[in-house]
């Protein structure tokens, strides 16, 4: 039996796929210090504050189980494009919002929607685990253009990589795997190139509010831009909502009508009681992302001094929740298959970004373990 080549072209999620096997591991009773999600509910230590979970009871027990408006519920769409409107300058109006079963697949429908077979798109190294999968699978061309020396885009080499004959460029500051936050300038370079030869930017912001040095900036803000981003974003990180599985997308009218059809023939709609969940989590008390914002930088803190005190160079992130450790390997995947079984410790290899010779580490892990891991890591490599 023969399978669609779209498929048959492309590998499972490899942060996903590492996830489920540490829980294999944990499940068949090896402990192991897991570097590799910095996301996951539980067994970590950050789970959804209970104003935004009670809300979506409160909606269940109110019966709130018909489907939602395909678009997302209007008071959904409504708030966070003044959200967008208000934090970010980006001008949108609510029927420019739709609402996503997880920003990945704002931006899986994105790409199916925009991308014909061919059509050249540029990802910059090191860049998440899934984007180039979703262009292989809308049967587009990947580039891969690596980011300058310290991963930012500012120096990056653009201009020798983006031309007429590019579609789409997928941007994501910050950076998830490195925990790098692009400059206006790198970004204004972006806008430039992407004026110039016509092409659109499909801005991946999720970490937007888990910025511990530097500021966001919204590229769909920036003149000549609003007409050529698709901004996605989401829950998961802020929030700690990443199995609610929601997120959004917004973009240019024209485009949301495109991707609307996709939507109502895939997903229907995102169920209806975990949107009244999301509209507190837009509108109702912040305090908390400033309280995890702390508690993560915190924790980056005792990451950051443990590697540097053991001589490892390395770029200091300084958002999110993850970071690249280089090893003195370039098959990083071996690497981290021996890890594993010889200490117990999970990683990202860095290849899995396009960028091998690095790990991806985070540090969303209890201060015990953190420091313990971090031991047996050093030890390890030392
Ligand atoms: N983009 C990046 C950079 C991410 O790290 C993640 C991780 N969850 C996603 C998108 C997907 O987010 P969601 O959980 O909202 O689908
Ligand atoms: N965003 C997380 C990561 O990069 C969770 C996994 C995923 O959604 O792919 O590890």
């Amino acid at each position: 039996m023969e399978f669609a080549d779209r498929v048959a072209q492309i590998t499972p999620s490899e942060t996903v796929a590492i996830i489920d096997k540490v829980r294999e591991m944990e499940a068949a009773g090896t402990d192991v210090t897991n570097f590799t999600t910095g996301t996951q509910a539980e067994p970590r230590d950050f789970v959804t504050p209970e104003h935004i979970s009670e809300a979506s009871q409160a909606a269940l027990d109110d019966g709130q189980t018909h489907l939602a408006p395909s678009k997302g519920l209007p008071e959904l769409r409504e708030a966070l494009a003044a959200k967008l409107r208000d934090e970010n300058d980006v001008p949108v109006e609510s029927d420019q919002v739709l609402v996503t079963p997880g920003t990945k697949y704002a931006l899986f429908e994105s790409v199916l929607s925009f991308v014909d077979p061919g059509d050249e798109v540029v990802v910059l190294d090191p860049s998440w685990v899934s984007y180039n999968k979703m262009v292989d699978i809308a049967d587009g061309t990947v580039e891969r253009v690596s980011l300058d020396d310290e991963f930012l885009l500012r120096n990056a080499d653009l201009d020798e990589a983006v031309g007429d004959s590019t579609r789409l460029v997928v941007l994501n500051t910050p950076l998830n795997a490195t925990g790098g936050v692009f400059t206006r300038e790198g970004l204004e370079r972006l806008r430039d190139l992407a004026v110039e030869h016509d092409f659109w930017v499909l801005s991946d912001e999720i970490y937007e509010k888990l910025i511990y040095e530097g500021e966001h900036h919204a590229i769909a803000s920036f003149d000549g831009m609003a007409e050529r981003t698709i901004t996605v974003s989401g829950f998961s990180k802020a929030y700690s909502m990443l199995g609610w599985r929601i997120g959004y997308l917004a973009a240019p009218q024209a485009f949301v009508d495109e991707v609307a059809k996709v939507h109502s023939n895939s997903v229907t709609a995102v169920p209806t009681f975990l949107q009244h969940g999301a509209i507190e989590a837009v509108t109702g008390p912040q305090d908390h992302v400033a309280e995890k914002r702390a508690e993560l930088a915190r924790r980056r803190d005792i990451m950051v001094e443990r590697l540097a005190d053991a001589g490892l160079d390395f770029p200091k992130p300084h958002s999110g929740m993850y970071m690249f450790i280089p090893v003195d390997t370039e098959d990083d995947v071996q690497f981290c298959k021996d890890i594993l079984d010889d200490k117990q410790l999970a990683f990202t290899p860095g290849s899995a970004f396009g960028t091998p010779g690095y790990v991806r580490a985070t540090w969303v892990l209890p201060d015990d373990e953190l420091r313990a891991g971090l031991d047996a890591f050093v030890d390890y490599v030392a």
